[in-house]
């Protein structure tokens, strides 16, 4: 089975609106003569969304949100809603991310609510889950990462689980420095898609991509994305200049 590979650019709570038109001129310039093997989607802060989506058009290279309301439009002070992403060329919504789970309290119920209603409007999850060091260190690696799974995906179509990305991210690997060892991120992968074949069969998990996430570069990527369950990355620090993203998304070059 063949996955194509999808790498994605987090940028979290950086890089405004003048620094992402420099950014992404460099990185068009760099890409432009080469034939990519993986999706690449750059996923900015809120307010520089219109900008990148703007500079990418026409291009191979999609725009991302980092999170979305469950609702539709209304009175709801602060949050964005799907409708208002697509008006500015959003295709990919990161759910879940540790972050969020952590410093906002989702829960597994919240963000699977999110999965579905970014399914149903017509963008592609990148739904994210991962471990503590504690909860590695405790032995209850396999639990969590199952419960995040189950959750996250529940009442979801094998369709909708085919469409969505999952982003395996330890969080002790996240801007840490630390990267899961190759052994570590595939066994951690093959364990994630033998969840879902469990859940949804194996044709459905065959065809699920499952990226890696923590502390991806330049120096790490191939090894990683050498490993058979490993379908592409998500990358914070090593996704904020353009050419170490270069460098990520040529990374069989
Ligand atoms: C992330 O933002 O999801 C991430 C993995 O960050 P970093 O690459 O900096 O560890």
């Amino acid at each position: 089975m063949s996955r194509k590979p999808i790498i994605a650019a987090n940028w979290k709570m950086n890089v405004g609106p003048a620094e992402a038109t420099a950014f992404i001129d460099t990185f068009l310039k760099n890409i432009n003569d080469v034939s990519l093997s993986c999706d690449v989607v750059i996923v900015p802060p809120y307010v520089t969304i219109p900008t990148v989506s703007a500079a990418l058009k026409g291009s191979v290279v999609g725009t991302g949100a980092q999170d979305v309301s469950t609702h539709d439009n209304g009175a709801f002070t602060g949050e964005i809603s799907t409708s208002l992403l697509k008006e500015i060329g959003v295709k990919y919504i990161v759910l879940g991310h540790s972050e969020r789970r952590q410093y906002h309290g989702e829960t597994d119920s919240l963000i699977n609510k999110k999965v579905k209603k970014t399914l149903a409007d017509g963008f592609t999850p990148i739904f994210c889950i991962g471990e503590t060091k504690d909860e590695r260190l405790g032995g209850k690696l396999e639990e969590v990462l199952k419960t995040q799974v189950i959750g996250g995906l529940k009442d979801l179509t094998n369709e909708q689980v085919v469409a969505t990305v999952i982003a395996y991210e330890p969080v002790w690997a996240i801007g840490t420095g630390l990267t899961a060892t190759s052994k570590e991120a595939q066994e951690a992968h093959a364990f994630i898609r033998g969840v879902i074949a469990e859940a949804f069969g194996a044709e459905t998990a065959a065809k699920v991509r499952i990226q890696y996430g923590g502390s991806v570069k330049p120096d790490n990527v191939v090894e990683l994305m050498s490993q058979p369950d490993i379908d592409g990355a998500l990358v914070g620090g090593a996704a904020l200049n353009p050419d170490s993203f270069t460098s990520l998304v040529t990374f069989d070059k």
